[in-house]
């Protein structure tokens, strides 16, 4: 016997939510599967996710991870090589890089081998984050369609406010103004985008969170958008505990029972990737039965209120998100969204695909 808790993965999940992609848009799909794929193991989603035409991420030694693993896409570092030894294996494993900075661009004058490094030059317009001015672009572009280390250059922005009120407009906008003098491919939607503003589909798509079935929405939900969870986090209650009016629970004694009523003890805390932050009314399933959970939660424990469930005792099932339970939902009670939830779920927890 071991710790109850459990993520289980559900590959058929994600192979649909790839399907909901290729309905909406006729472009090519970039998979984003940076941060282990959402949580969801690198490997395992790059295979579920194999008729996508590229896979997106951050760290070199995962893109060549993915190649030794026999994937013959596109892959792309989405914010490009950090130091210069990069480049060689950027050549050998036949890699994608965005380029998004001057000190990138030396890196690359800098660097002897001619070749045909396929680059996506970042244009900023208006995240702020990543990418060239607009001012800047004429000359990159120039630089870059010349280069000797150079091959096709693929256009890409990202914007800040697809999945708020604000939407896309304004940044659309002047991504078109700026290109338009330049036979390139083009990206720049991330889910957000991809769901709701199709004239930003483009020969791109660069879908994330929707694969991994969470909405990026406020107002709408997964189901509502035919996407299914893929991450299911489980785990079982292995205390249950009595508590009369006046009794309180868990560190500083947060929650403060107002009445006799029963509380178990679920095997999840903190150091399984669980929000620490989650306050009292977070919901969660007791054997799919919809309860919340008391109090605060502790690094390898939390507590939830097993009222109007005399059935539940030591070894009832637990979600914790997943199917019956949007991660999306947790995610709003405990002040963050289901990305940072799905990432943060911790080594310990033991895996397992179906
Ligand atoms: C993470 C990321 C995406 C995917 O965003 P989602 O909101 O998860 O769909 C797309 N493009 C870039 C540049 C990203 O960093």
């Amino acid at each position: 016997m071991s710790r109850p808790i459990q993520a289980r993965i559900d590959l058929s999940a994600l192979r649909n939510n790839l399907r909901v992609v290729r309905r909406l848009a006729s472009s090519r799909i970039m998979a984003v599967i940076k941060a282990n794929a959402y949580g969801h193991g690198l490997l395992r989603a790059a295979e579920a996710l194999d008729e996508a035409e590229g896979f997106a991420l951050l760290d070199v030694r995962d893109a060549i991870a993915l190649r030794e693993a026999g994937f013959r896409q596109t892959i792309l570092l989405l914010e490009g090589f950090f130091t210069a030894d990069e480049l060689p294996l950027l050549a050998e494993y036949e890699l994608s890089t965005v380029i998004h900075s001057p000190q990138q661009l030396a890196m690359l004058d800098a660097y002897p081998r001619r070749g045909t490094l396929p680059v996506w030059l970042k244009i900023n317009t208006g995240m702020n984050r990543l990418g060239f001015g607009p001012e800047q672009v004429p000359a990159v572009m120039e630089r870059l369609k010349s280069h000797p280390a150079t091959g096709e250059v693929t256009l890409m922005t990202h914007f800040a406010h697809a999945d708020e009120t604000e939407g896309v407009a304004e940044q659309l906008e002047h991504f078109k103004g700026l290109t338009a003098a330049y036979r390139a491919p083009r990206s720049l939607a991330n889910s957000a985008a991809l769901l709701r503003y199709p004239a930003t589909h483009a020969e791109w798509v660069r879908p994330g969170i929707m694969l991994y079935g969470a909405s990026p929405f406020a107002d709408t939900s997964a189901q509502q958008l035919g996407l299914q969870p893929v991450m299911n986090l489980s785990s079982e209650l292995i205390s249950v505990c009595e508590l009369k009016a006046g009794d309180r629970v868990g560190y500083a004694g947060l929650f403060r029972a107002d009445r006799s009523m029963r509380v178990g003890t679920v095997a999840c805390g903190y150091a399984d990737g669980y929000p620490r932050h989650a306050p009292t009314g977070t919901p969660v399933l007791v054997a799919g039965q919809r309860t919340r959970i008391l109090g605060r939660v502790s690094m390898d424990m939390l507590s939830v209120d097993l009222g109007g469930m005399p059935d539940a005792d030591i070894g009832s099932r637990v979600t914790l998100w997943g199917a019956g339970l949007p991660v999306e939902e947790v995610a709003a009670a405990a002040g963050t969204i289901s990305y940072e939830l799905l990432c943060a779920l911790t080594a310990r927890v033991p895996v397992v695909f179906s």
